[in-house]
Protein backbone atom coordinates (compact mmCIF):
# COMPACT_ATOMS: atom_id res chain seq x y z
CA UNK A 1 0.00 0.00 0.00
CA UNK A 2 1.61 3.29 -0.46
CA UNK A 3 1.06 6.02 1.82
CA UNK A 4 0.41 9.73 1.02
CA UNK A 5 0.57 12.32 3.92
CA UNK A 6 0.52 15.71 4.04
CA UNK A 7 3.84 17.08 4.72
CA UNK A 8 2.84 18.63 8.44
CA UNK A 9 0.77 15.19 9.24
CA UNK A 10 2.79 13.84 12.02
CA UNK A 11 3.10 16.83 13.53
CA UNK A 12 -0.87 17.51 14.21
CA UNK A 13 -1.15 17.07 18.07
CA UNK A 14 -4.83 17.23 19.91
CA UNK A 15 -4.73 20.20 22.15
CA UNK A 16 -7.43 18.43 24.68
CA UNK A 17 -8.52 20.35 27.34
CA UNK A 18 -6.94 23.75 26.16
CA UNK A 19 -9.01 23.24 22.55
CA UNK A 20 -11.47 26.30 21.96
CA UNK A 21 -13.11 24.14 20.62
CA UNK A 22 -14.49 20.42 21.01
CA UNK A 23 -14.49 17.66 18.25
CA UNK A 24 -16.86 15.92 20.81
CA UNK A 25 -20.19 17.83 20.50
CA UNK A 26 -22.40 18.85 17.59
CA UNK A 27 -22.15 16.22 15.75
CA UNK A 28 -23.18 11.91 16.04
CA UNK A 29 -20.27 10.31 16.74
CA UNK A 30 -20.49 6.90 14.85
CA UNK A 31 -19.21 3.81 16.75
CA UNK A 32 -16.92 0.94 14.26
CA UNK A 33 -18.17 -2.30 14.90
CA UNK A 34 -15.05 -3.47 16.75
CA UNK A 35 -15.12 -0.72 19.41
CA UNK A 36 -18.67 -1.26 19.74
CA UNK A 37 -17.85 -4.84 20.80
CA UNK A 38 -15.91 -3.60 23.17
CA UNK A 39 -17.89 -1.32 24.78
CA UNK A 40 -20.36 -4.25 24.95
CA UNK A 41 -17.83 -6.50 26.64
CA UNK A 42 -17.35 -3.69 29.62
CA UNK A 43 -21.09 -3.53 29.63
CA UNK A 44 -21.86 -1.86 32.62
CA UNK A 45 -22.79 2.09 33.25
CA UNK A 46 -20.52 2.51 29.96
CA UNK A 47 -23.77 1.19 27.27
CA UNK A 48 -25.36 3.76 29.48
CA UNK A 49 -24.10 6.53 27.19
CA UNK A 50 -24.31 4.41 23.98
CA UNK A 51 -27.45 4.27 21.50
CA UNK A 52 -26.75 0.69 20.39
CA UNK A 53 -29.59 0.75 17.89
CA UNK A 54 -28.17 3.80 16.34
CA UNK A 55 -24.40 2.67 16.82
CA UNK A 56 -23.60 5.85 18.30
CA UNK A 57 -22.90 7.61 21.38
CA UNK A 58 -25.76 9.92 22.92
CA UNK A 59 -25.50 13.50 23.47
CA UNK A 60 -27.05 16.00 26.26
CA UNK A 61 -29.40 18.56 24.91
CA UNK A 62 -26.43 20.82 24.36
CA UNK A 63 -25.26 18.05 21.53
CA UNK A 64 -22.30 17.26 24.07
CA UNK A 65 -21.31 13.43 23.88
CA UNK A 66 -22.38 11.51 26.91
CA UNK A 67 -18.28 10.64 27.68
CA UNK A 68 -17.41 14.51 27.51
CA UNK A 69 -16.58 15.52 30.87
CA UNK A 70 -17.05 19.13 31.96
CA UNK A 71 -13.32 19.70 31.54
CA UNK A 72 -13.65 18.79 27.79
CA UNK A 73 -11.34 15.66 28.40
CA UNK A 74 -13.23 12.44 27.26
CA UNK A 75 -13.94 9.99 29.77
CA UNK A 76 -13.60 6.77 27.66
CA UNK A 77 -9.98 8.45 26.91
CA UNK A 78 -9.15 8.32 31.11
CA UNK A 79 -10.49 5.52 32.34
CA UNK A 80 -9.74 2.91 29.47
CA UNK A 81 -6.86 4.44 28.09
CA UNK A 82 -6.28 5.50 23.76
CA UNK A 83 -7.08 1.95 22.88
CA UNK A 84 -10.55 1.93 23.54
CA UNK A 85 -11.61 5.17 21.36
CA UNK A 86 -13.77 4.19 18.58
CA UNK A 87 -12.09 4.91 15.13
CA UNK A 88 -14.02 8.24 14.72
CA UNK A 89 -12.22 9.67 17.98
CA UNK A 90 -8.96 7.83 17.36
CA UNK A 91 -8.92 9.24 13.57
CA UNK A 92 -9.95 13.05 13.81
CA UNK A 93 -8.89 15.15 12.52
CA UNK A 94 -7.14 13.09 10.14
CA UNK A 95 -8.68 12.56 6.54
CA UNK A 96 -8.43 9.90 4.43
CA UNK A 97 -8.79 9.32 0.76
CA UNK A 98 -8.98 6.10 -0.04
CA UNK A 99 -8.03 4.58 -3.89
CA UNK A 100 -7.16 1.05 -4.80
CA UNK A 101 -3.53 0.05 -3.01
CA UNK A 102 -3.23 4.36 -1.97
CA UNK A 103 -4.32 6.41 0.78
CA UNK A 104 -4.28 9.89 0.94
CA UNK A 105 -4.29 11.68 4.61
CA UNK A 106 -4.86 15.11 5.00
CA UNK A 107 -5.57 16.94 8.51
CA UNK A 108 -8.97 18.46 8.29
CA UNK A 109 -8.99 22.28 8.98
CA UNK A 110 -12.16 22.21 11.13
CA UNK A 111 -10.12 21.25 13.86
CA UNK A 112 -8.78 24.16 14.88
CA UNK A 113 -4.97 22.65 15.86
CA UNK A 114 -5.47 21.59 11.80
CA UNK A 115 -6.25 25.11 10.00
CA UNK A 116 -3.52 26.60 12.53
CA UNK A 117 -0.71 24.12 11.36
CA UNK A 118 -1.99 24.77 7.60
CA UNK A 119 -1.62 28.21 7.99
CA UNK A 120 1.52 28.23 9.63
CA UNK A 121 3.21 26.25 6.52
CA UNK A 122 5.77 28.95 4.72
CA UNK A 123 6.31 26.65 2.02
CA UNK A 124 3.78 24.99 -0.76
CA UNK A 125 2.14 22.54 0.42
CA UNK A 126 3.12 18.76 -0.61
CA UNK A 127 2.56 15.14 0.37
CA UNK A 128 5.31 12.84 1.60
CA UNK A 129 4.77 9.13 0.59
CA UNK A 130 5.62 5.67 2.68
CA UNK A 131 4.58 2.41 1.80
CA UNK A 132 3.94 -1.40 3.27
CA UNK A 133 3.48 -4.40 1.99
CA UNK A 134 -0.42 -4.21 1.98
CA UNK A 135 -2.16 -4.80 -1.45
CA UNK A 136 -5.34 -4.76 -2.06
CA UNK A 137 -7.97 -4.78 -5.17
CA UNK A 138 -11.05 -2.81 -5.81
CA UNK A 139 -13.04 -4.24 -8.30
CA UNK A 140 -13.98 -1.06 -10.03
CA UNK A 141 -11.78 1.52 -10.09
CA UNK A 142 -10.27 3.40 -12.93
CA UNK A 143 -6.76 3.68 -12.33
CA UNK A 144 -5.82 5.59 -15.41
CA UNK A 145 -8.06 8.21 -14.72
CA UNK A 146 -6.76 8.36 -11.14
CA UNK A 147 -3.16 8.50 -12.55
CA UNK A 148 -4.05 11.37 -14.30
CA UNK A 149 -5.78 12.74 -11.75
CA UNK A 150 -2.63 12.54 -9.71
CA UNK A 151 -0.13 13.68 -12.24
CA UNK A 152 -2.66 17.07 -13.21
CA UNK A 153 -2.68 17.61 -9.49
CA UNK A 154 0.90 18.32 -9.81
CA UNK A 155 0.58 21.02 -12.44
CA UNK A 156 -2.95 22.43 -10.52
CA UNK A 157 -0.56 22.95 -7.37
CA UNK A 158 2.11 24.47 -9.57
CA UNK A 159 -0.75 27.21 -10.61
CA UNK A 160 -1.79 28.02 -7.06
CA UNK A 161 1.85 28.38 -6.23
CA UNK A 162 2.36 30.50 -9.18
CA UNK A 163 3.21 34.32 -7.65
CA UNK A 164 3.37 35.82 -10.94
CA UNK A 165 -0.07 35.50 -10.71
CA UNK A 166 -2.49 37.51 -8.83
CA UNK A 167 -4.89 35.76 -6.51
CA UNK A 168 -7.64 37.28 -8.84
CA UNK A 169 -6.23 36.14 -12.04
CA UNK A 170 -5.58 32.89 -10.42
CA UNK A 171 -9.30 32.43 -9.67
CA UNK A 172 -10.03 32.58 -13.48
CA UNK A 173 -7.00 30.52 -14.09
CA UNK A 174 -7.70 27.53 -12.01
CA UNK A 175 -11.47 27.74 -13.68
CA UNK A 176 -9.91 27.68 -17.02
CA UNK A 177 -7.89 24.48 -15.96
CA UNK A 178 -10.92 22.72 -14.81
CA UNK A 179 -12.37 23.23 -17.76
CA UNK A 180 -9.48 21.90 -19.77
CA UNK A 181 -9.45 18.80 -17.34
CA UNK A 182 -12.79 18.15 -17.41
CA UNK A 183 -12.57 18.14 -21.62
CA UNK A 184 -9.87 15.60 -21.49
CA UNK A 185 -11.57 13.72 -18.99
CA UNK A 186 -14.40 13.47 -20.89
CA UNK A 187 -13.06 13.27 -24.42
CA UNK A 188 -9.53 12.12 -24.50
CA UNK A 189 -7.67 8.84 -24.36
CA UNK A 190 -5.90 9.44 -20.99
CA UNK A 191 -3.06 7.55 -20.96
CA UNK A 192 -1.83 9.40 -24.30
CA UNK A 193 -2.20 12.54 -22.08
CA UNK A 194 0.93 14.28 -20.75
CA UNK A 195 -0.13 16.02 -17.96
CA UNK A 196 2.95 18.83 -18.00
CA UNK A 197 1.44 19.95 -21.51
CA UNK A 198 -1.79 20.63 -20.95
CA UNK A 199 -1.49 24.32 -20.07
CA UNK A 200 0.62 24.78 -22.91
CA UNK A 201 -1.72 23.72 -25.59
CA UNK A 202 -4.45 25.19 -24.62
CA UNK A 203 -5.37 28.73 -23.23
CA UNK A 204 -6.19 28.63 -19.49
CA UNK A 205 -8.73 31.30 -20.30
CA UNK A 206 -12.28 30.28 -18.26
CA UNK A 207 -15.83 30.51 -20.40
CA UNK A 208 -16.56 32.18 -16.93
CA UNK A 209 -16.66 35.85 -17.11
CA UNK A 210 -18.57 36.99 -14.61
CA UNK A 211 -18.41 38.87 -10.86
CA UNK A 212 -16.83 36.37 -8.62
CA UNK A 213 -18.22 38.05 -5.49
CA UNK A 214 -21.90 37.16 -7.13
CA UNK A 215 -21.37 33.82 -7.45
CA UNK A 216 -20.29 33.85 -3.57
CA UNK A 217 -23.35 35.11 -2.67
CA UNK A 218 -25.50 33.02 -4.55
CA UNK A 219 -23.93 29.61 -3.90
CA UNK A 220 -24.24 30.75 -0.27
CA UNK A 221 -27.90 30.66 -0.93
CA UNK A 222 -27.51 27.75 -2.74
CA UNK A 223 -26.10 25.94 -0.09
CA UNK A 224 -28.87 26.80 2.60
CA UNK A 225 -31.45 25.31 0.05
CA UNK A 226 -29.43 21.91 -0.26
CA UNK A 227 -27.26 21.73 2.83
CA UNK A 228 -27.58 21.42 6.73
CA UNK A 229 -26.44 23.01 9.28
CA UNK A 230 -25.36 22.50 12.57
CA UNK A 231 -24.25 26.35 14.02
CA UNK A 232 -27.15 28.55 13.58
CA UNK A 233 -24.58 31.07 14.45
CA UNK A 234 -22.70 30.41 11.39
CA UNK A 235 -25.47 30.84 9.23
CA UNK A 236 -26.53 34.27 10.64
CA UNK A 237 -22.83 34.97 10.22
CA UNK A 238 -22.52 34.09 7.04
CA UNK A 239 -26.13 35.78 5.69
CA UNK A 240 -24.81 39.12 7.43
CA UNK A 241 -21.37 39.39 5.91
CA UNK A 242 -22.94 38.71 2.70
CA UNK A 243 -25.63 41.50 2.63
CA UNK A 244 -23.03 43.58 3.51
CA UNK A 245 -21.33 45.80 0.89
CA UNK A 246 -17.89 44.51 -0.36
CA UNK A 247 -15.23 46.15 1.40
CA UNK A 248 -12.23 47.11 -0.24
CA UNK A 249 -9.28 44.62 -0.44
CA UNK A 250 -6.52 45.29 2.35
CA UNK A 251 -3.36 46.07 0.86
CA UNK A 252 -2.08 46.13 4.63
CA UNK A 253 -2.03 42.16 5.12
CA UNK A 254 -0.11 41.05 1.78
CA UNK A 255 0.67 37.12 3.14
CA UNK A 256 -2.99 36.93 3.34
CA UNK A 257 -2.72 36.45 -0.61
CA UNK A 258 -0.53 32.86 0.22
CA UNK A 259 -3.10 31.97 2.80
CA UNK A 260 -5.49 32.11 0.56
CA UNK A 261 -3.37 30.04 -2.12
CA UNK A 262 -2.86 27.62 0.98
CA UNK A 263 -6.77 26.88 1.70
CA UNK A 264 -6.92 26.17 -2.43
CA UNK A 265 -4.19 24.11 -2.18
CA UNK A 266 -5.64 22.17 0.80
CA UNK A 267 -8.86 21.48 -0.70
CA UNK A 268 -7.27 19.92 -3.85
CA UNK A 269 -4.92 18.07 -2.03
CA UNK A 270 -7.98 16.54 -0.33
CA UNK A 271 -10.25 15.85 -2.86
CA UNK A 272 -9.10 16.34 -6.13
CA UNK A 273 -7.66 12.91 -6.74
CA UNK A 274 -11.53 11.52 -5.50
CA UNK A 275 -12.54 12.54 -9.10
CA UNK A 276 -11.51 9.04 -9.43
CA UNK A 277 -14.79 8.15 -8.88
CA UNK A 278 -16.75 11.11 -10.20
CA UNK A 279 -14.96 11.47 -13.43
CA UNK A 280 -15.84 15.29 -12.32
CA UNK A 281 -12.54 17.04 -11.77
CA UNK A 282 -14.19 20.33 -12.70
CA UNK A 283 -16.84 20.37 -10.11
CA UNK A 284 -13.86 19.78 -7.60
CA UNK A 285 -11.51 22.43 -8.80
CA UNK A 286 -14.97 24.68 -8.75
CA UNK A 287 -16.12 23.54 -5.02
CA UNK A 288 -12.24 24.48 -4.25
CA UNK A 289 -12.43 27.94 -5.26
CA UNK A 290 -15.87 28.50 -3.93
CA UNK A 291 -14.74 27.11 -0.70
CA UNK A 292 -12.07 29.38 -0.32
CA UNK A 293 -14.23 32.81 -2.00
CA UNK A 294 -16.54 32.15 0.28
CA UNK A 295 -14.13 32.13 3.55
CA UNK A 296 -12.19 35.19 2.05
CA UNK A 297 -15.12 37.25 1.86
CA UNK A 298 -16.67 36.16 5.44
CA UNK A 299 -13.35 37.01 6.44
CA UNK A 300 -13.11 40.81 4.88
CA UNK A 301 -16.67 41.47 6.08
CA UNK A 302 -15.30 40.76 9.45
CA UNK A 303 -12.13 42.30 9.68
CA UNK A 304 -12.29 44.66 12.17
CA UNK A 305 -8.38 45.16 12.45
CA UNK A 306 -5.28 45.04 10.46
CA UNK A 307 -3.23 43.34 13.14
CA UNK A 308 -2.00 40.24 11.09
CA UNK A 309 -1.84 38.41 14.41
CA UNK A 310 -5.67 39.00 14.81
CA UNK A 311 -6.53 39.39 11.16
CA UNK A 312 -4.91 35.27 11.19
CA UNK A 313 -7.00 34.71 14.27
CA UNK A 314 -10.10 35.29 11.99
CA UNK A 315 -9.27 33.48 9.72
CA UNK A 316 -8.60 30.54 11.15
CA UNK A 317 -11.87 30.78 12.89
CA UNK A 318 -13.85 31.23 9.90
CA UNK A 319 -12.08 28.56 7.99
CA UNK A 320 -12.88 25.96 10.51
CA UNK A 321 -16.37 26.72 11.61
CA UNK A 322 -16.98 26.71 7.79
CA UNK A 323 -14.73 23.22 7.35
CA UNK A 324 -17.02 22.30 10.33
CA UNK A 325 -20.38 23.29 8.78
CA UNK A 326 -19.20 21.29 5.38
CA UNK A 327 -16.57 18.57 5.31
CA UNK A 328 -18.01 15.98 8.17
CA UNK A 329 -21.48 15.82 6.26
CA UNK A 330 -21.18 13.62 3.23
CA UNK A 331 -24.68 14.73 2.59
CA UNK A 332 -23.15 18.72 2.61
CA UNK A 333 -20.21 17.85 0.65
CA UNK A 334 -22.29 15.91 -1.77
CA UNK A 335 -24.55 18.52 -1.89
CA UNK A 336 -22.23 20.70 -2.94
CA UNK A 337 -20.00 18.77 -5.63
CA UNK A 338 -23.39 17.88 -7.26
CA UNK A 339 -26.11 20.65 -6.90
CA UNK A 340 -24.57 23.92 -5.90
CA UNK A 341 -21.06 24.26 -7.75
CA UNK A 342 -22.75 22.77 -10.83
CA UNK A 343 -24.93 25.68 -11.27
CA UNK A 344 -21.69 28.57 -9.93
CA UNK A 345 -18.96 29.99 -12.16
CA UNK A 346 -20.93 29.24 -15.68
CA UNK A 347 -20.47 30.72 -18.78
CA UNK A 348 -21.74 34.10 -19.99
S1 LIG B 1 -11.01 19.87 17.70
FE1 LIG B 1 -8.88 19.16 17.28
S2 LIG B 1 -7.58 20.03 18.90
FE2 LIG B 1 -9.74 20.22 19.55
S3 LIG B 1 -10.16 18.40 20.81
FE3 LIG B 1 -10.76 17.87 18.72
S4 LIG B 1 -8.93 16.96 17.74
FE4 LIG B 1 -8.26 18.00 19.63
Amino acid sequence: MEYYKINYYDQFKCLADKCPETCCAGWQIVIDEESLDKYKAIGGSLLEGIDLEQECFYQDREGRCAFLRKDNLCEIYKECGASYLCDTCRMYPRHVEEFEGERELTISISCPEGIRLLLAQEKPLFFTHTRDEETEFFEEFDTVLYRFLKETRKELLRLIYDSEISYSELRGQLLGAGEILQSYTDEEDLEEVEAANLWQKRSLTSDFAGDYRREVRGGWKLMKVHCEFRDPGFVQMADQSLAAPERKETKKLPEFDFYFRQLLAYFILSYYTGAAYSANPLAIVKMALFNVELIRSLWQANLECEQPEEARELLENISSSYSRELEHSWENMNALEDLVVEELYLKG
